[in-house]
């Protein structure tokens, strides 16, 4: 079979696009920093979960300065429940850099883009292509499902050499500029969101039909090639949510994963210490066990199973909020807040 000609794929996915896209809060004729941000935000997460995060983030800090200047604690709450933390940190480093070197705005040029904080091909073709209308491709999860079917590309996708060569590939073959290019760029992605799913693909209804490999042979669940599942390292893990007369114990979290991130004080068991032990350990003597309640949290790499205790101490080892507090300004990662359910029964 010779090769796949990507060049048939812009005429029939345009005019799909524009018919069958999706009224998203980031869409439109989108600034840089809106590309940015919900592309940061959509590594990861689901679309539907994004958006109420982006119009929330969008009101709190509505461009590059208001970014940069933000302060930490209030950055991280409005990330709260979104998980892997350093995009957002690095989103703020890279806003610094766009202030530093940039005057505030996000540069015209793919390198460039490429060297601020956080920013990697995908984002950087993004942004080049959705903001600028330059024909550059970004290449996410969603692209390689659809390119890898359309030509039957056994490659692995973690393979860099897949990734470089079907930049240049699709770049080659993007409009020259502007919103031909914005779109084209959206309609891959959604293509692979709405019709050419993970499972159970939608070929019937699929403007790349006719000359779809995979369709044509049936191999569609073949593609693409994933690099095969690591087991995740499991850890056993006490979280203490710990009530005292000022409130309730908080901390940082000094290593490990969720580095920098606030906790209510937690241990990873290594062999056969107690609860008690630990308490101990923090100078809690005096306690009294209200609850517990286990719960399961799944990290990228790492399950922990926790067991959450509810107690009551006289004094507190660790610096103190009350409810009202972590619900309107302590950030919490997902692993933690969990535990916080405990309090309502
Ligand atoms: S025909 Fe099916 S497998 Fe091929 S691109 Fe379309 S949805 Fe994906």
């Amino acid at each position: 079979m010779g090769k796949f000609d990507f060049q048939r794929i812009p005429a029939p996915l345009l005019s799909w696009y524009r018919e069958n896209k999706r009224d998203l809060p980031w869409r439109g004729n989108p600034t840089p920093y809106e590309v940015w941000v919900s592309e940061i935000m959509l590594q990861q997460t689901r679309v539907e979960a994004v958006k109420e995060y982006y119009v929330r983030f969008m009101r709190a800090l509505p461009n590059v300065q208001a970014l940069a200047e933000c302060e930490e604690e209030k950055l991280l709450k409005l990330w709260e429940g979104l998980g892997y933390y350093s995009r957002v940190r690095n989103m703020q480093k890279a806003a610094k850099q766009i202030l530093a070197f940039y005057g505030g705005e996000f540069p015209c040029d793919v390198k460039a883009l490429q060297g601020l904080a956080g920013i990697g091909s995908y984002t950087a073709g993004a942004i080049a292509s959705i903001a600028f209308g330059l024909p550059v491709a970004a290449v996410d999860g969603n692209v390689f499902r659809v390119a890898a079917r359309l030509e039957e590309n056994s490659s692995l996708i973690s393979d860099p050499k897949y990734r470089k060569y079907l930049e240049s590939t699709l770049s080659a073959v993007y409009p020259s500029a502007g919103k031909d290019c914005a779109d084209f760029t959206q309609s891959i992605f959604e293509l692979g969101a709405l019709v050419c799913k993970p499972q159970n693909p939608d070929c019937a209804n699929c403007p790349l039909q006719s000359f779809c490999r995979a369709y044509q042979n049936g191999t569609q669940a073949s593609y693409p090639v994933l690099p095969a599942k690591k087991e995740k390292r499991q850890e056993r893990v006490y979280v203490f949510l710990i009530e005292t007369p000022q409130g309730i114990c908080i901390r940082r979290r000094e290593a490990g994963v969720l580095k920098g991130m606030n906790e209510f004080p937690s241990h990873v068991v290594l062999g056969g210490e107690t609860p008690e032990n630990i308490l101990n350990e923090w100078g809690v003597y005096a306690f009294t066990e209200i609850k517990r309640k286990k719960y399961v949290h799944i990290f990228t790499h790492i399950r922990w199973d926790i067991l959450c205790l509810h107690v009551q101490a006289d004094s507190a080892p660790f610096d103190t909020y009350t409810v009202d507090e972590i619900d309107e300004s302590v950030s919490l990662p997902t692993a933690f807040k969990q535990c916080q359910g405990i309090l309502y029964g």
